[in-house]
């Protein structure tokens, strides 16, 4: 085995945790520092020189799609293949385990993962059934308690229901107990479950907890700072005296308490193993030097952080951008103005991420790329396993392999509609819950006994005979999910509808099938006996990075969360106001400020060499107008390394360290004082009679000859001439 190679491209204190004798290490270092790079060099050393075998090997990440990664660059460095090791998220690795184990855990093999919205769904029929107002109680409040609950690892058995005297929280411990019946019969398991009931399977039953633990000799954990209590407790139940531990992580980029995620979960270490080796990082080998000062310089404002510091080779680079925008339409017509000049200088749409602090703010960048013809990507949003259309066609595929998937009964029985009405419906699910049938067995009963109008009993045995008609006969998954598709008749309504998504969709379920070919192919051969299953699961547990397209030169979308991990060359960290970043609620409680504090640190630290930082001035959200100011965050920034795109912003404050470089600040916006039309400037709202409403982001040239630019918020971006152009001033 040639070790140079492994070793090649790491620094000193990387090697050293690479080439660490076997026992217990924790890699403790800042942002960029390399850690994901040392568990990656670590797993090729393992194999490589120490021979370890992949399948004594357990690696856990982040997100699928840096296991996908992980696993391509140790396989291309070794030549060897992975395939027997197990690299994977907490959730994808649970699976596993509860899939092999499943009557251990209670399940039927093809146990079905429940998603967010699958959850809520069961939740609300509970509700109908119990006659509980969603006014008073939302589904979304049980969902979340319920989480919270598995999370503490409480079952029901151990709620002390006498305790509660507050009728919502009986209420809600009411449907917890009903969704638990629920999920039982029905072999559901939702995110949480999948690792509480793998905790409760390693540690009840004692053969099994052997078995991993002597099967896992080298246990290694990427992002251990955000682990929650279930995946320290699953962590914990691995590793014995003699297991191989490196758990890497940064406090600094905690960012989960809000989910239960502990960074005492990192300091804990050394009490749970006396003989624990700490290594710390502290080259930054991804930022330019005023970026990484700029997020040197506002998570040192946190308390309480361990001792680190972060320093980088490279040069200073260019300043960050701090561009303060009249409104949320000049804040995007900023962005995508950059993202056209970084093209334009040959650069690609993929070197750009726009990040974001809330879910709810990339709709107008999404419009605006859409727009200007750019290539982008949600990730982690509407990923594409809960597209519509995808989950029509996987809830077809499920009920198919098991008609007593209630869940995707539900889902298709009147999708596409054939006459199945609401009444129809609650019929069936009263005859269910009666004789403790599945919905498909009721419908049987139903017909069976003619308790249905004769319209609805013909379009019940229809559908009926579509399921059963379409049988697994032993094909390939991909030949199998066309023939589902095909005869569910989604694809033949999805054309007759008007809507303006009609190819989009037509064109994701086509992609569905090249997914599912993709997937097979990368099966080993004892898989692809089981890769409908497989394919099923991984459905339901892509956290939506993993596109299936091939196609990779886009723009980038997500939220700040989201961003944990990734880099890349240009960002622009959006909305970065008081209010939305830090968020309303955080401002005033000291810890919360400091995660969203965190955050920030974890969006500076994304850019490898250009960061641009924006927030608008007035901003339509949620309903309602603010008007907010600069976020902190960017007043932590020392002024030195910022650059103001278009004068200094009306609510800036200039401090004492910053008052020096304010004045050299890029003043460039004097287009409002040249206008000779008092009524329109910058930032202006106006409305034209084609175009509808916009806001002015440019205004240039003087007389007959002025002209404005408009950005539209359904048309983009638009120059009009003054004099021509029949404008409102709104
Ligand atoms: P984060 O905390 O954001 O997850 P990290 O500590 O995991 O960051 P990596 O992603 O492993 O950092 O590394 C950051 C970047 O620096 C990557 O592009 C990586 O390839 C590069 N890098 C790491 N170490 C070295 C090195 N010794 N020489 C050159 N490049 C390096
Ligand atoms: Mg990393």
């Amino acid at each position: 085995m040639d070790v140079s190679s492994i070793l090649d491209g790491l620094n000193e204190a990387q090697r050293d945790a690479v080439t660490a004798p076997l026992g217990k290490l924790r890699v403790l270092a800042g942002a960029g520092s390399g850690k994901t790079r040392v568990l990656v060099h670590r797993i090729a050393w393992l194999i490589g020189v120490e021979n370890a075998s992949p399948y004594s090997i357990l690696a856990v990440t982040f997100t699928n799609k840096a296991a996908g990664e992980m696993r391509a660059r140790i396989e291309s460095m070794l030549g060897t293949n992975l395939a027997t090791s197990w690299v994977g998220t907490f959730h994808s690795i649970c699976h596993r385990i509860l899939r092999t184990h499943h009557e251990r855990a209670g399940l039927i093999r093809d146990f079905q993962i429940l998603d967010r919205d699958d959850q809520l769904r069961l939740v609300k029929r509970l509700m109908r059934q119990e006659n509980i107002d969603e006014k008073i109680l939302s589904a979304r409040q049980i969902v979340n308690t319920i989480s919270q609950y598995k999370e503490a690892g409480k079952r029901l058995a151990d709620i002390d229901t006498s305790a509660i005297y507050h009728p919502i929280e009986k209420w809600i411990v009411h449907i917890y107990a009903q969704y638990e019946h629920h999920c039982r019969e029905n072999s559901l398991v939702d995110f949480t479950e999948l690792l509480l009931r793998t905790v409760e399977l390693i540690r009840d039953h004692e053969m099994i907890r052997t078995h991993y633990q002597t099967r896992f000799q080298h246990i290694l954990v990427d992002e251990f700072q955000d682990t929650n209590r279930i995946q320290y407790a699953f962590i914990q139940l691995l590793v014995t005296d003699s297991t191989d531990l490196l758990v890497v992580g940064d406090d600094d980029q905690s960012i989960y308490a809000f989910r239960g995620a502990k960074i005492e979960h990192i300091l804990d270490l050394e009490k749970r193993f006396p003989r624990l080796n700490t290594i710390k990082l502290e080259q930054n080998y991804r930022s330019t030097g005023h970026i990484l000062r700029a997020a040197n310089a506002v998570i040192a404002k946190n308390s309480g952080r361990l001792d680190k510091t972060l320093w980088t080779e490279s040069g200073d680079g260019e300043k960050i951008d701090v561009y303060p925008a009249f409104n949320e339409y000049d804040e995007a017509a900023y962005v995508i103005e950059r993202i056209k000049m970084h093209i334009e200088r040959g650069g690609l749409h993929q070197d750009i991420a726009i990040l974001y602090r809330s879910n709810a703010q990339s709709r107008l960048f999404e419009e605006n790329l859409l727009g200007n013809d750019i290539p982008y990507r949600i990730y982690g949003g509407l990923r594409f396993f809960d597209r519509a259309e995808i989950k029509d066609a996987i809830a077809y595929l499920r009920l198919c392999l098991n008609h007593a998937d209630d869940v995707a009964f539900e889902r298709v029985v009147n999708n596409p509609p054939r006459g199945i009405g609401q009444r129809t419906i609650e019929q069936i699910r009263e005859i269910a819950s009666r004789n403790q049938f599945s919905l498909w067995q009721a419908l049987a009963h139903a017909v069976q006994q003619q308790s249905l109008p004769p319209r609805a009993t013909q379009a019940v045995s229809q559908f009926m005979q579509l399921i059963t008609d379409t049988q697994h006969g032993g094909d390939s998954l991909p030949t199998y999910l066309q023939r589902v598709i095909d005869n569910s008749g989604l694809r033949d309504h999805i054309k007759q509808q008007k809507d303006e998504r009609r190819l989009d969709k037509l064109e994701n379920l086509a992609e569905l099938i090249t997914a599912a070919e993709q997937f097979e192919n990368h099966l080993s051969t004892e898989e692809k006996a089981d890769a409908i299953g497989l394919f099923l699961a991984k459905a339901a547990l892509d956290a939506g990075e993993t596109q299936a397209s091939n196609y990779s030169d886009y723009v980038q979308l997500m939220t700040l969360h989201s961003a944990k991990g990734l880099e890349f060359p240009t960002v622009f960290m959006v909305g970065v106001e008081e209010g939305l970043f830090p968020h309303q609620e955080s401002a005033m409680i000291t810890e919360q400020l400091e995660e969203e504090r965190r955050l920030a640190y974890v969006g500076i630290t994304r850019a490898e060499q250009k960061l641009h930082i924006s927030y608008a001035e007035k901003r339509r959200l949620y309903g309602t107008t603010l008007y907010p100011r600069a976020s902190r965050f960017i007043e932590e920034i020392p002024a030195a390394l910022l650059h103001f795109v278009r004068g200094t912003p009306t609510h800036y404050t200039v401090n004492a360290t910053n008052a020096a470089n304010a004045t050299n600040a890029n003043l460039t916006n004097s287009a409002s004082s040249q206008s000779n039309q008092p009524t329109i400037q910058l930032g202006s709202l106006i409305a034209h009679p084609t175009f509808g409403e916009g806001t002015v982001t440019a205004l240039e040239g003087d007389g007959e000859r002025q002209r404005v630019q408009v950005n539209f918020s359904e048309q983009g971006s638009k120059w009009l001439v003054l004099a021509f152009a029949k404008i409102q001033v709104l």
